[in-house]
């Protein structure tokens, strides 16, 4: 397949540009890509299921790595979910759990954080240090009819906390426990959520059409991407490392598979 016609290129980040993000080795072939994009033009961003981390955050892990992007053209599950609050309700009152970087893209977006009723929404990412009483309050709040919304959808994740290096639960899970104490269901924000690619496209003045998506996650980056409308590139890495995603009947065939990034470059 030739790409040299397409415009934008958006990088899932975890497993596809860096180990993950709290092991930001880069993966060399991906380096090689980004750095031939830079310098033939291509405009390039981020799109990551990563929740607990603001966009300013992740943006920092990747310039350590070598990925230099401006943070206005890294998009996290945080910033998604705070765009779809403020989209249906802007500077609603939100309880959020996470481990603060959703905290900082939903003060961002000029929504109202706040750990007292009422609540308008709740919202829960991964958070490694939630309590029982804030686990216990978000419930409390879905029953008394706050929408409930998952950011991002990882039922686990690998990752490091407090020194330790280890898989930890995600927020699936967490809102999972919600979800059955209160018979709500959440609105799940992250890929593959086909909107989040959408938006991401049309905030930086492009077309579907015109846009590659690369990842390692069939069932998030290239089921979002195909139902979005994009190109789509699964790049092949350790299959221990690809974090479980629901997709349901969603299409998860990549139109284009490497085993390398670097296998892009005479397409470019
Ligand atoms: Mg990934």
């Amino acid at each position: 397949m030739n790409l040299s016609d397409k415009k934008l290129w958006i990088f899932d980040v975890d497993n596809t540009l860096i180990k993950d993000i709290e092991h930001p080795k880069p993966f060399k072939d991906a380096l090689t890509l980004w750095k031939a994009l830079s310098e033939k033009g291509y405009e390039l961003a981020i799109l990551t299921n990563v929740g607990r981390l603001s966009s300013r955050q992740v943006q920092k892990s990747l310039a350590k790595a070598g990925f230099e992007i401006p943070s206005d053209r890294v998009f996290t599950a945080g910033a998604a979910a705070a765009a779809y609050v403020h989209n249906r309700s802007p500077g609603a009152r939100c309880f959020v759990i996470s481990e603060g970087g959703a905290r900082e893209d939903f003060v961002a977006r000029g929504l109202d954080v706040t750990n007292n009723p009422p609540i308008d929404f709740v919202a829960v990412g991964a958070d490694r240090g939630m309590t029982f009483d804030e686990l216990n309050f978000a419930t409390k709040m879905v029953k008394e009819g706050s929408p409930l919304i998952c950011i991002s959808g990882s039922r686990d994740y690998p990752g490091v906390y407090l020194g330790t290096d280890g898989i930890f639960i995600g927020e699936r899970s967490i809102v999972a426990a919600i979800e059955d104490a209160t018979g709500a269901q959440a609105v799940i924000v992250g890929k593959p959520l086909p909107e989040i690619v959408v938006e991401t496209v049309k905030i930086l003045n492009q077309q579907s059409s015109d846009t590659v998506l690369v990842g390692d996650n069939p069932n998030s980056d290239i089921a979002g991407g195909n139902a979005a409308g994009v190109t789509t590139v699964l790049v092949k890495r350790n299959p221990d490392d690809i974090v479980p995603y629901d997709s349901g009947d969603m299409d998860a065939t990549p139109s284009v598979t490497v085993k390398s990034l670097d296998e892009l470059i005479s397409q470019i």
